[in-house]
């Protein structure tokens, strides 16, 4: 079954919290009113009681039960408090009955029963009669007195109050249905409005924003969440739509490049040595791609969060030292002086050492790309109270301050003749970045054209209790 709207709930929750309200606040009144408008009329009841009291009082205390009868008559059947009038002894002997009761006998009630006043209404001739029900002990004599009174008034009142709240009631819940479903469409209105924009914003038009609202509540919270969130796959995707642009690009030059060696040497018929040297430029192409498709397929890992680290605790300063070990040579077949100075206290880290290693291999590279002969590379390794600091410095070509940011982005190269003819993909910063980051740790550069640069990568250490010192 579908769901009832919010809109439609919160009038009908609304409405029943209502009606509870109005037949709860109507009950009450209703009661009140009834209970002030018999207390009224249960008062001159009462008045009544009292004033036949008063007469028996004056009654010779030893009057004869037709002497009684004859007084009282003679008194009360001329008076109006006399209509509904029946009084009796302890032994039921009539005193005296007035003529309407006469004609609508009520049942006298057993002596030994009537303790204490009680009143009740009864119709007589189709008016509603009051009546009440007592004992009086006057001069050691025992009398039951009832006496009644007309309660038209009374029950008219009463009846009016009921028929105005059937009557109004009604009509005061269906206004109140009313305004509830208006006031809930008014406050959810701008729910229907960001429905309406968040369903016509697709992949093309993923700049579209939803209304900014300025009700400081909810609704303001939730559309300035969900714009935020827009934001966020936007970026996300321009970066996915870039890198696949860039790719792409990136992997047309070297096929195109193994395409035109081929055409070339297949233009004619060629001797060995020929051919023996194209194949080597279409194998060098071949293998630039293959390193490129790696480095591609790495980032995608790492974007995906499929790119699984093995961190374990490792011996920074034993990886750094394996590391350059593969680096004197390219050193001396490039004529540049390499140094090597790493902490004598082992760095220890929580990290991906295969990760750490590629994290080395890509500074050091580009330290030897970017530094022409006679130049300087220089990695040092120093502990800094929790941090572990990785120095790459090269004497190269250095970096413009304006480009320094830039360079970590995906593909991004300062020179992008002299990149590529170095090998140089524009890729290699940024999966060092991923690396770093992975390891909660930074990487910054420090470069000046033509003097050279330092990358400075900082890493957070695992701490090892220093060995107590043993007394000799
Ligand atoms: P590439 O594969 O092109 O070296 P990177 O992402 O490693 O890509 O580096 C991005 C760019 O930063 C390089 O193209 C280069 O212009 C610049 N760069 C990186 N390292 C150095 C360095 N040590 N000296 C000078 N320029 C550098």
């Amino acid at each position: 079954m579908k769901r009832l709207s919010i809109g439609m709930r919160l009038t009908l929750w609304y409405l029943a919290i209502f009606a509870l309200g109005e037949l709860v606040f109507g009950a009450g009144m209703w009661l009140i009113l009834r209970h002030n408008v018999y207390d009224m009329v249960d008062d001159d009841l009462e008045t009544q009681i009292q004033d036949l009291s008063t007469f028996l009082e004056a009654q010779k205390p030893d009057a004869s039960l037709s002497k009684l009868q004859e007084e009282v008559k003679a008194t009360f059947s001329l008076e109006h408090s006399g209509d509904y009038l029946q009084l009796y002894t302890e032994n039921g002997d009539i005193i005296y009955r007035s003529a309407i009761l006469e004609t609508h006998p009520s049942k006298l009630a057993r002596p030994a029963r009537v303790t204490s006043a009680s009143f009740w209404t009864r119709r007589i001739d189709g008016h509603p009669i009051r009546f009440m029900l007592d004992r009086l002990n006057i001069n050691g004599r025992v009398f039951i007195a009832q006496t009644g009174i007309p309660a038209d008034d009374a029950i008219e009142t009463l009846h009016l109050f009921r028929m105005y709240l059937f009557m109004f009631a009604p009509a005061l819940l269906l206004i109140a249905a009313g305004v509830g479903y208006w006031m809930s469409r008014r406050a959810l209105a701008p729910v229907d409005a960001l429905v309406r924009t968040a369903r016509e914003i697709g992949g093309t038009n993923l700049s579209a924003r939803l209304e900014k609202l300025s009700t400081g509540d909810e609704l303001q919270r939730l559309s300035d969440t969900l714009n935020e969130m827009l934001d966020r796959i936007e970026t996300a995707f321009q970066r996915v739509t870039q890198f696949t642009a860039d790719a792409s690009h990136e992997l047309r030059t070297p096929v195109s490049l193994i395409r035109t060696e081929a055409e070339l040497a297949l233009r004619r018929s060629r001797t060995e040595n020929e051919y023996q040297e194209s194949l080597q430029h279409v194998l060098l192409e071949a293998e630039r791609t293959t390193a490129l498709i790696e480095q591609l397929l790495s980032l995608a890992r790492a974007d995906s969060g499929r790119e699984t680290l093995h961190m374990q605790s490792v011996n920074l300063s034993d990886t750094l030292r394996s590391v350059v070990e593969s680096w004197r040579q390219v050193a001396a077949i490039r004529d540049l002086t390499f140094s090597v100075s790493i902490d004598d206290q082992d760095a220890i880290v929580m990290g991906d050492e295969t990760l750490l290693r590629r994290l080395a291999d890509i500074l050091l590279d580009n330290a030897f790309k970017y530094t022409s002969a006679p130049g300087r590379v220089a990695l040092t390794m120093r502990l800094e109270g929790e941090v572990a600091i990785v120095n790459v410095q090269d004497s190269g070509v250095g970096i413009p301050t304006e480009e320094q940011d830039k360079i970590f982005q995906r593909f991004y190269r300062v020179d992008k003749a002299r990149s590529r003819a170095q090998g140089g993909s524009g890729l290699g910063l940024a999966i060092a970045q991923w690396i770093v980051s992975q390891h909660r740790g930074t990487i910054t550069v420090e470069s000046r054209p033509g003097e050279g640069s330092v990358f400075r990568v900082e890493l957070p250490r695992i701490l090892v209790a220093e060995p107590k010192h043993q007394p000799a």
